[in-house]
């Protein structure tokens, strides 16, 4: 993958503009802010809504696994001395534990496509 000669940062071919000379090597945000093309012209280019909206589906699509991991936690500090309780909520964590892949595969798909629709669309230049 190819880095940018502004920020040095590597991204897909997508994510460069195209052209020779000063336009060469540039990626899309270092061109929008050198000047070097507008925004219409590039359409690959994530904007702050579009990548805020792309975190935030990312977001909601993993933080069970986060909250998880905090109830795991909680119940290991604060439950797992206390006689009955701590056997009644090991148990329900197990099983939101082995619940939650199945849960994730069902949800995988409209979460696949919710990213798909936040891509923005590009369209590889004629000659390459
Ligand atoms: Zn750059």
């Amino acid at each position: 993958m190819p880095t940018c000669r502004f920020c040095s940062s590597v991204y897909p071919r997508n994510q460069f503009i195209h052209g020779n000379g000063p336009k060469a090597q540039v990626c899309v945000r270092c061109g929008l802010e050198k000047g070097m093309v507008t925004e219409d012209e590039v359409p690959s280019f994530y904007s702050r809504e579009l990548s805020n909206s792309r975190f935030s589906i990312i977001a909601r699509y993993w933080s069970p696994v986060l909250w998880l991991m905090a109830v795991w936690g909680a119940w290991a500090v604060l439950l797992l001395p206390v006689k009955p309780w701590g056997i009644y909520t090991l148990v329900l964590l197990a099983l939101a534990t082995l619940g939650l892949p199945v849960y994730m595969f069902l949800n995988r798909v409209k979460y696949l496509a919710n990213i798909a629709r936040l891509t923005p669309a590009y369209q590889t230049p004629p000659g390459h």
